[in-house]
Order: structure tokens, then C-alpha cells, then sequence
């Protein structure tokens, strides 16, 4: 083929191609996006939203004296070109003063209101974003008052993302208008007046949108009716009858495209999936998106059944600078960019699908608990990729650069404030649950607490501390302990470990030592960590708890190890380095002694260099003494429980240092002063006694340890046994314990 018939065909080419698929422009250099980056970029606008926040003042103080309980949003958006919207906002509340008399609102102050109607005309003022309305008359505690606000005017632009944008997207040489939201977190008072405050959802919420009839528009929960106006307009009403944040309120309008898939809930019900794609993107819509069904599937299993089954869920496409995701109720908005024909999204198609359970159902109580939205999303990403692909992928996906892999620094993801970012509040929000799955290791508790997390708050709030009771009720402790640090704290562990082994009384006897050495000292991590010691063929597995920096462990594998992996299954979010065992005792207890019977224990230590010299600070009522070379021997003197601490040093001034509790059995002194005796006619156990110098009264113990009560030392008494054992103790005034005498029944001691 010559060069110009090429040239032909390549022009015929891009014609027919650019006549058949006009795509946007931007879709070609939309490069594939890793989870990272998607975390990353959902941060960036939350940052920058959060940046905003934080110059910005709190929520007025009087707005906790009503509970916002309905809102009916009527916005006439035809103003393409003018960029100016039409709206009325009514909001129905409920008093929780006993004298409210005025209702404040959050809205942005380039708005012109033109009315509010409160039964009437009101008076009102508007200054830094708050609309404030005198009512008609104080309302009382529980009373409902219902205000309507008219406005007009442009949107509040002051975001990185802006909460209310406009794009002309051209389709077949015709430009369509593409209108929509984005709100998350304090956007929602930039389009409408509300209560812009996540811990106060709405029980309902209707909202309609007056569009050119050319035009769809979509929004929370149903589609109540589609009304022609004149002018070649249409009115779209959509009702979310499930309790929404004004965050989750979204409205979006253009010339989409619209099918219908199915969800089939747990009770067998159909719920409708209504997807929202540009005419343009439909095809590709129908594939990326059509995991939806198994993937609600999936999630109703694990975290109960989807929240707003009577309703549906759906995508709506929009395109927005640097493209995004946002989990609308019912509606997520979902970026074209990222619908490309295949699967590569389907992180992000979970990753807001998961939202509609943690963040819409379950709402963070306040913005510091974000993890609770995005930490769950992300985390449910993982299960996913589990379900479908198996653990090591789960597994794969924790760490994995493409997935939730955590890079420190990384901030508490509790109120993460300046270190706000993906790594912290997603990746690492992410690894708090993996981390919670991993201490309670069993997975039908596990999710059962999320379950349980989710039913206590479902259609409502909640905060970092409940969902922590929650988990720990159903797991049966506190698991609080297992994420403290991660969530408050910074960074990970850095753990630096080492072991080795010695014959100890005929069996192998390893210890392994694990330091916490992450430089900020007042920062101590308690993990649950497996630890894995093998050698060839052998293997030996068992589970410690770590809660201070320098603890050891003594494990009893039948076998000498070679190698020992510390979290081998990578539950804990951690740093390891290993180094050689310092100098260290390999005895974890003491032979317990007899008084007056010639005792022996041997002490040894493995670790250290050269020669090894014990020595020890013994009590000189022990009557023991200790070698050089780790003999501990002698003949006890007395009865008790005795503290011993033992030193061993070696030659180049390692040194190990480890306490004891010896336990003397004591034996009986002249002159007798106690006696039992059990009468085997009727089973009860006769005790006889004189004085006995400094004591204070004497403590009798069933054999075993159970059932523990005091005599007076004035009587004589009868008591009955189960067991022919019994111990007599006498204690000294400042409760030490002095002495224990064994009895045995029927005897005289
Ligand atoms: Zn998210």
C-alpha cells in the first residue's frame, strides 16, 4: 500500500470513528487509576474541603434547638448560560427549645433571597452563611414549624471541587447541558439552605428539578413524577423516604441514557438498579458497571441486606475536574472517565456501593470520624476482591501499592486534622478493620460485629468509640485495645525481634524476645501477633499478645527451631527487623521447694558472648543460695512464696535480669496448734485450734482453690468438704501470706 493511499484511509479513518463515537475529549488521556490514586483523589477534595472547614466557624450553637426533620428542594437549574439557579427550599422541624423563635439556616451568602413564608411573610437576614428567620411565634419543645425559603443567585464557588457545577458536554454536534452536585463534606449550603450538619438527617427528603425537556434529572431514593411545564420544561420529583445527611443530597441533570438492572434482595424482592450514563458511554456503562448485582449481593450478606432496598440504587454519570466518585444516597455518582467498557473500576464501583451501608446508612457522627465512611469503603474493597479471587488476593490487596498499602509517615486516622490523606484515613482506616479481623480471628464474629455496628445505628450515627462497643460486644472483650494506637496514635509498630532455643529439664525450650522500638516513647501498640518457629519439616504455631515495648516469650515446640516468623499472615499493620537474641535466661519458673527438704533447681541462659556468671538477690529466709554457673540449691528454711531475682552476665557485659516467684511448701511447726479432723459417720470436717502469735485470723482453702471463707479464731467449727485436702493459712497483719499448713483428712496435722 502506497503512502497516499494511506493517508486516505487514515483521514477516512478518524472520520468515521470521531462520527461514531464522540467521545469527550478528555477520556484518552484519562490514564488507568490505582486505588491509590482514587484515595488520593477523593482525599484531595475532601482536604481542600477540610481546609475550609477549619477556617470556617462551627455550627451555630442555636441550630441544636431544632432537629430538621423534612426537606422539599424545588431548583429550576434552565438557566444554563446565566449559570444563576431558581429555588425554594421548605424545611419542616421539630422544636427542642421551649421558647424557638427563630430558625437558622445554613446557606451561602451569594444567594438573593427573595421570600420566606413561615404563615405567613417573615423577616429575615442573611450574613456569613447564615440565613436567620424570625417565625411567626415561639414554637415549644416538640412542636413541628414549617418555613419555606425562596432564593436565587449563583452557587457558592469557593471550593477546590465545587459543589455545584455546570459542564457542556457535546453529543452528536449538539452541546448538552450536564448539571450536577457534590456536597461532601459542607457543600450542601452552597446550593440550598439546610442544616448542614451530618448528625442531623432529615427523615425525608423530595427534591425537584425543572429542567429543559430535553433533559433528564436524577436524584436520592424514587422517582416520584416527571411533570411537563411550559416552556419546553419538565419538573423531575424524586422522594428519599430513608433518613439522608445534606451531604448525601445530590441533584444532576443532561441528556442521559437510562436502563434499569436488578438486585435481588435476601428476602427474593427485585430492587431496581437505575444507571444514568451519557448517551455516549451506554455501551461501556452496561459492562463497567454490571458487577453491581453481585456486588450488592455480596454486601448484604456480609453487612446485612442493602439499606434502602424498598427504593434503588443506581449510578449517575458526571464529569468532574480530575474525575471522582461520590457515594450519593441511592445514586452514586459515578465519573465517565472511569467507565471505560471493562472491569479495571470495579474497586470504585464497590468502594461507593459499600458507602450506601457505611457513610449513608450508618453516618459518621462528626467529620473526625471520617475513617468510619472511608475506611469501611475502602476496607470493603478487599472483601471484595476476597469474594471473588480468593484471601491471598485479599491478602495481596492490603499491601499492594494498587490497593490499601500504608506508607509512613501516616497520621491517626481518628481526626487526622493537617495529616489528612488517603494513606491515613483510607488506607490506613482500611487496615483497622483488617487489624480488628486479624485479633479476633474468627471470622463469623467478625463480621457479626459489623453487623451488629451497623444495625445499632443503621439510618442514623454513629462515632468511633461506639463503633469500637459494638465490635467488642459481639467479640465478647474489649478489641479496642488491638487499634488504639492506629487510630490516635501515628505510624506502626517497628518491632525488632530475635529468639533461640536450649534443652531445658529434657525439652526444648525457645524464647522469643520482641522489642517495640518506633521512636516516639510514649507510643505503645497492643497487637495480637502469631508467632511461626519452624525447622525442616517442623512447624509450631501459637498466638502472644504485645502490649509493652520489651516482652519475652517462652514457647515449648518439640523440636529446636531454625527460623521464626513474627505475624506470618500480616494481621498486624507493623515493621520487623530482626536481630541476634541478647544474653537471656532460658528458665521461665522455679521448681517449687519444700521447707526442710534439700532442694536443686538449675539455671541457664542462652544468647551472649563468653562465659555466663548467675548471681541473685535471695531473701535470707529462703535458706537457697545460687552458683556462678546457675545452681540454685540448698535447704529451705520456711514456708511461703518467695520473690528471687536472678542476674546473669556474660564477658562482654551483656547482662539478663529476670524475677521469680519460688514456692515453699510449708510444713507444720511444734507445738501443734491447729488440728482437723473429718468424721467419715456424716462427712463434715472438725477444725480445733489455740492461738496463733501474730495472727490475725486464719483462711481456709478447699482444695482446689475454690470456695474461700474466713473462720473467727475465737470458735471451734464444723464445716462440710468435698475434697479430703485441705489448707490452713495464717496471715499477718499487712495481709502477706505467712505460712500454709497441709492438712489431710481424718489426721491430726
Ligand atoms: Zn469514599
Amino acid at each position: 500500500m502506497n503512502r497516499a493511499i494511506r493517508l486516505i484511509l487514515a483521514f477516512i479513518g478518524t472520520f468515521v470513528w470521531a462520527w461514531a463515537i464522540p467521545l469527550h475529549a478528555q477520556e484518552d488521556l484519562s490514564p488507568l487509576l490505582t486505588p491509590r490514586q482514587f484515595h488520593d483523589m477523593e482525599c484531595a477534595r475532601l482536604r481542600s474541603a477540610f481546609i475550609r472547614m477549619q477556617s470556617a466557624r462551627p455550627l451555630d450553637s442555636e441550630q441544636s434547638d431544632y432537629d430538621a426533620v423534612y426537606y422539599h428542594l424545588t431548583l429550576d437549574v434552565r438557566d444554563f448560560t446565566g449559570r444563576i439557579i431558581y429555588g425554594t427550599s421548605t424545611i419542616t422541624a421539630r422544636s427542642l427549645d421551649d421558647n424557638l423563635d427563630e430558625l437558622i439556616l445554613d446557606l451561602c451568602s451569594t444567594f438573593t433571597v427573595d421570600s420566606v413564608i413561615c404563615n405567613g411573610l417573615r423577616t429575615f437576614s442573611l450574613t456569613d452563611g447564615l440565613l436567620t428567620i424570625a417565625l411567626d411565634r415561639a414554637y415549644a419543645q416538640g412542636e413541628l414549624v414549617q418555613v419555606s425559603v425562596t432564593y436565587h443567585g449563583t452557587p457558592c464557588q469557593n471550593n477546590e471541587f465545587p459543589s455545584f457545577s455546570y459542564l457542556n458536554r457535546s453529543w452528536y454536534g449538539r452541546r448538552y447541558p450536564t448539571i450536577f452536585t457534590l456536597s461532601e463534606p459542607f457543600g450542601a449550603s452552597d446550593w440550598w439552605p439546610c442544616k448542614n450538619d451530618p448528625s442531623d438527617k432529615a427523615d425525608s427528603v423530595r427534591v425537584s428539578i425543572i429542567v429543559a425537556d430535553t433533559l433528564t434529572a436524577t436524584s436520592n431514593g424514587i422517582l416520584e413524577s416527571v411533570a411537563a411545564l411550559p416552556a419546553s420544561s419538565k419538573m423531575f420529583t424524586w422522594v428519599e423516604r430513608y433518613p439522608i445527611a445534606t451531604y448525601l443530597v445530590c441533584l444532576n441533570a443532561s441528556n442521559y441514557a437510562h436502563y434499569t438492572n436488578w438486585y435481588i434482595a435476601l428476602n427474593g424482592d427485585s430492587v431496581p438498579i437505575e444507571h444514568y450514563p451519557y448517551p455516549e458511554k451506554l455501551t461501556q456503562a452496561q459492562t463497567s458497571w454490571n458487577a453491581l448485582p453481585a456486588m450488592m449481593t455480596f454486601n448484604a450478606q456480609k453487612f446485612g441486606e442493602y439499606p434502602f432496598v424498598t427504593e434503588k440504587y443506581g449510578h449517575t454519570m458526571w464529569t468532574i475536574p480530575g474525575s471522582a466518585a461520590m457515594e450519593h444516597q441511592c445514586n452514586t455518582s459515578f465519573d465517565f472517565a472511569w467507565t471505560d467498557g471493562g472491569h479495571s473500576y470495579d474497586f470504585l464501583v464497590q468502594h461507593e456501593l459499600a458507602h450506601q451501608w457505611w457513610g449513608d446508612d450508618v453516618t459518621l457522627a462528626t467529620w473526625p470520624d471520617i475513617w468510619l465512611n472511608e475506611g469501611f469503603a475502602s476496607y470493603s474493597e478487599a472483601l471484595w476482591f476476597e469474594h471473588i479471587n480468593g484471601f491471598a488476593a485479599y491478602r495481596n490487596y492490603m499491601f499492594s501499592s494498587a490497593g490499601l498499602r500504608v506508607i509512613d509517615p501516616s497520621g491517626p486516622v481518628y481526626n487526622p486534622g493537617e495529616l489528612f490523606d488517603g494513606n491515613t484515613v483510607y488506607n490506613k482506616g482500611g487496615w483497622i478493620l483488617h487489624i480488628l479481623r486479624g485479633a479476633i480471628r474468627n471470622d463469623s464474629l467478625f463480621f457479626a460485629g459489623l453487623r451488629e455496628y451497623r444495625s445499632r445505628h443503621a439510618l442514623g450515627n454513629a462515632t468511633t468509640a461506639e463503633c469500637l462497643a459494638d465490635m467488642s460486644d459481639v467479640a465478647g472483650y474489649d478489641v479496642t485495645p488491638y487499634v488504639y494506637a492506629y487510630l490516635y496514635l501515628t505510624n506502626r509498630p517497628q518491632y525488632r525481634v530475635s529468639f533461640d532455643s536450649g534443652e531445658l529439664h529434657g525439652q526444648w525450650q525457645t524464647v522469643v524476645r520482641i522489642r517495640q522500638t518506633q521512636t516516639n516513647p510514649d507510643t505503645t501498640f497492643t497487637t495480637r501477633l502469631d508467632l511461626r518457629l519452624t525447622a525442616n519439616s517442623d512447624t509450631f504455631r501459637t498466638r502472644v499478645e504485645n502490649s509493652t515495648r520489651n516482652e519475652r516469650y517462652y514457647l515449648r515446640p518439640d523440636f529446636q527451631p531454625t527460623q521464626l516468623a513474627v505475624d506470618p499472615d500480616d494481621w498486624v499493620l507493623k515493621q520487623i527487623t530482626t536481630e541476634s537474641l541478647p544474653l537471656t535466661i532460658l528458665n521461665n519458673s522455679l521448681a517449687d521447694a519444700v521447707e526442710a527438704v534439700p532442694y536443686t533447681d538449675t539455671l541457664y541462659a542462652i544468647g551472649g558472648y563468653g562465659g555466663m556468671r548467675f548471681w541473685s538477690y535471695l531473701g535470707n529466709e529462703s535458706g537457697l543460695a545460687l552458683s556462678t554457673d546457675g545452681v540454685l540449691s540448698g535447704i529451705p528454711e520456711d514456708g511461703g512464696d518467695f520473690l528471687i531475682i536472678i542476674v546473669v552476665e556474660d564477658d562482654l557485659a551483656g547482662a539478663d535480669t529476670v524475677e521469680f516467684v519460688l514456692h515453699i511448701q510449708g510444713i507444720l511447726h511444734p507445738p501443734q496448734r491447729l488440728s482437723a479432723c473429718l468424721h467419715p459417720e456424716n462427712g463434715l470436717l472438725e477444725l480445733r485450734w489455740s492461738s496463733v502469735p501474730e495472727a490475725d485470723y486464719y483462711r481456709i482453702n478447699r482444695s482446689p482453690f475454690v470456695d474461700m471463707h474466713e473462720i473467727d479464731l475465737t470458735f471451734t467449727t464444723t464445716d462440710t468438704i468435698a475434697s479430703d485436702t485441705l489448707i490452713l493459712g495464717s496471715v499477718t497483719g499487712d495481709s502477706s501470706v505467712k505460712r500454709f499448713y497441709s492438712v489431710t483428712s481424718g489426721q491430726n496435722p
